[in-house]
C-alpha cells in the first residue's frame, strides 16, 4: 500500500497555496496524499473562493472539507472578558477543530504522516494520540522560522517589553539586525495574541521535523544556524528541510488583465499587489496614484477598497467601490494608455510569469516574494501586516533581490517615493543590477528543485527519515 501523508493547512489563503504545491511533490514521489480543509465559520469569502479556484486548478489532489468543530460550550463568566483578538480566535478555532480532524484521520484506512501548518498547531496533540509522525510546512522563510523559534526564549531572557524596544535594533541567529518594531504588531506591541504566537513556536521544535518552503543557498546563514539548534536553545531543533520553492503554477489566462499585458513591450509594467489581504487608507490610494501617474512608466495594479473599522477577520469582503470614486478625480482616464487598475484580485502569479511585466511592488508575502523571485522581478518591498517587514529585511539585506519602498512605517508611502522608486527600478543601472541579482536567484531555485538540487535531495531525505520515524500508522 502507498505511504499516505494528510496535510492540514488551516485557514488562510497564503497558507492554503503553498500546501497544495507540497501535496503535489508527494504525489511525484508516488505518495498518497489528501489535503485536510476547514471552513472557518465566518464564511471568509476570500478563503473560500481560494478553496474552489485551487480545487478546480489542482484535479489530482485529493481533497476532504472536515466537519464543524462540536458546537462550543456557553462562554463562562470570566471568558466573556476573553481578548477578541483574530489571531486568537484563528487558533480558537484550529484546536476545536482536532475533534473532526482525529475522526477523519481515524477513518483512513491508514495515515504513516500528518503535515501541519503552523497554526495548527495543537493538531500535535492528535497526531501524538494516534502516534503519528507529525511535520510542519512553515509557509515563509527559513529566515523567519530563525527569528520565530527563537523568539520565546529571546523574550524570556528580556527586561524590557518588545513595546518599550520601539525602534531599537534586535539580533536574532542567523538574519541580519532588524527593529524590534519590524516584529508582528501581536509582538511589537506586546499585544493580547503575543502569548498564542509564542506558544506555537515553543511547540514546533517537538515535532519530527519542519519542512520549509525555501532553497538552502537564498538563506544559508539562517539555514545553518537552525540546523546548528541555535535558535531554540531551551530543545534539540528537529530536522530542517528546504524543499523550495514551491510556487502556484497559475492558469487563469483568460482574465482581462493578461490580455491587457499582451499588447506591452517586453518587462515595461510595474505590477502592485499586496496579498490577499492588504488595504490601503483612501489617503494612501491617492498618494500611490499620483506616484505613478507622475513616473510615466506603465502600471498593473490590485486596488481593493479601503479597510472598514467595523470589518473583522473573515467577514465578507464588502461590494468594491467604483474606481472612479476611490482614486484622484481622473486619473484613470489621464492613465488609461498605459496602465490598468484591477478591482480586488488579479492571477497574480499568471501576471508576474508574463513577458510584458518588469517589476513588482510587493506587500512582501512569503507566496508573493517566492512568485516574484521565480518570475525574475525586481522587488519593491511594501511590506505590511504580519511577519512581512522581517520579510523585507531579509529580502532588502540577506538576500539582497529586493529595495524598501521608504515610509511603509509611516502614515503613507508618499506619491514621490512611489515615483522615484518605480523610474528607478524601470530605468536606473541600479534597477538593472537588480534584476539581474533575481534572475540569478530564479536560475539557482530552478537548479534546487532539478534531481541532485538540493532541495530535491532534502526532500529525498525528509521522505528516508519519515521511513525511518515511529512505523505505527493510524488504521481506522
Ligand atoms: N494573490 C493573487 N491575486 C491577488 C492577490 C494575491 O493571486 O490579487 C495570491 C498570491 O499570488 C499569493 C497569495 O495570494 O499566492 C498571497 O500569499 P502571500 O503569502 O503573498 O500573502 P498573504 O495573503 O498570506 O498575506
Amino acid at each position: 500500500m502507498k505511504k499516505t501523508v494528510v496535510l492540514y493547512p488551516g485557514v488562510g489563503v497564503g497558507h492554503l497555496v503553498p500546501m497544495v504545491e507540497l501535496a503535489k511533490v508527494f504525489l511525484k514521489h508516488g505518495l498518497a496524499v489528501t489535503v485536510a480543509l476547514v471552513e472557518p465559520p465566518d464564511g471568509s469569502a476570500t478563503f473560500s473562493a481560494a478553496v474552489a479556484r485551487t480545487k478546480a486548478s489542482n484535479p489530482s489532489v485529493t481533497f476532504h472539507v472536515l466537519p464543524p468543530p462540536p458546537p462550543a460550550p456557553p462562554a463562562a463568566p470570566a471568558d466573556e472578558a476573553a481578548p477578541n483578538h483574530h489571531v486568537i480566535k484563528i487558533f480558537q478555532f484550529l484546536a476545536a477543530m482536532n475533534a473532526p480532524l482525529r475522526d477523519f484521520l481515524r477513518s483512513l484506512p491508514s495515515v504513516h504522516a500528518l503535515v501541519l501548518d503552523m497554526f495548527c498547531v495543537e493538531a500535535q496533540d492528535v497526531a501524538e494520540e494516534l502516534s503519528l509522525p507529525v511535520y510542519y510546512f512553515y509557509a515563509s522563510a527559513a529566515s523567519d522560522l530563525a527569528v520565530f523559534l527563537n523568539l520565546p526564549s529571546k523574550l524570556a531572557g528580556m527586561d524590557k517589553k518588545v513595546k518599550e524596544l520601539g525602534d531599537s535594533m534586535m539580533s536574532f541567529p542567523g538574519v541580519p539586525p532588524f527593529k524590534a518594531s519590524d516584529l508582528p504588531s501581536e509582538v511589537s506591541n506586546d499585544g493580547v495574541a503575543l502569548g498564542s504566537i509564542l506558544r506555537m513556536f515553543e511547540r514546533m521544535p517537538a515535532s519530527d521535523g519542519i519542512l520549509i518552503n525555501s532553497f538552502e543557498s537564498l538563506e544559508a546563514r539562517a539555514v545553518r544556524a537552525l540546523k546548528d539548534g541555535l535558535c531554540v536553545p531551551s530543545h534539540a531543533t528537529p530536522p530542517v528541510y528546504c524543499i523550495g520553492l514551491l510556487v502556484s503554477g497559475g492558469g487563469d489566462k483568460e482574465h482581462g488583465c493578461i490580455r491587457w499585458l499582451d499588447a506591452q513591450p517586453d518587462k515595461s509594467v510595474v505590477f502592485l499587489s499586496f496579498g490577499s489581504m492588504g488595504t490601503f487608507s483612501k489617503k494612501q490610494l491617492g498618494e500611490i496614484a499620483i506616484g505613478l501617474e507622475n513616473s510615466g512608466e506603465r502600471f498593473l495594479w490590485v486596488v481593493r477598497n479601503p479597510p472598514n473599522s467595523d470589518h473583522k477577520f473573515g467577514d465578507p469582503i464588502p461590494e468594491m467601490e467604483d474606481l472612479d470614486t476611490l482614486l484622484p478625480d481622473g486619473f484613470l482616464e489621464r492613465t488609461k494608455d498605459r496602465g490598468l487598475v484591477v478591482k480586488s484580485w488579479a492571477p497574480q502569479v499568471d501576471v508576474l510569469r508574463h513577458r510584458a511585466t518588469g517589476a513588482f511592488v510587493t506587500h512582501c508575502g512569503w507566496n508573493s516574494t517566492l512568485e516574484g523571485i521565480t518570475a525574475g522581478l525586481p522587488l519593491l518591498c511594501w511590506p505590511m501586516y504580519a511577519e512581512q517587514r522581517v520579510n523585507k529585511v531579509h529580502i532588502v539585506e540577506e538576500f539582497k533581490l529586493g529595495v524598501e519602498m521608504r515610509g511603509y512605517n509611516e502614515e503613507v508611502v508618499k506619491a514621490e517615493e512611489v515615483e522615484t522608486k518605480v523610474r528607478w527600478v524601470m530605468e536606473s543601472e541600479g534597477g538593472k543590477a537588480l534584476r539581474e541579482r533575481v534572475e540569478a536567484a530564479k536560475s539557482a531555485a530552478a537548479e534546487a528543485l532539478k534531481e541532485g538540487g538540493s532541495s530535491h535531495i532534502a526532500f529525498v531525505q525528509f521522505l528516508e527519515d519519515l521511513d525511518a520515524s515511529k512505523v505505527q500508522t493510524v488504521q481506522g
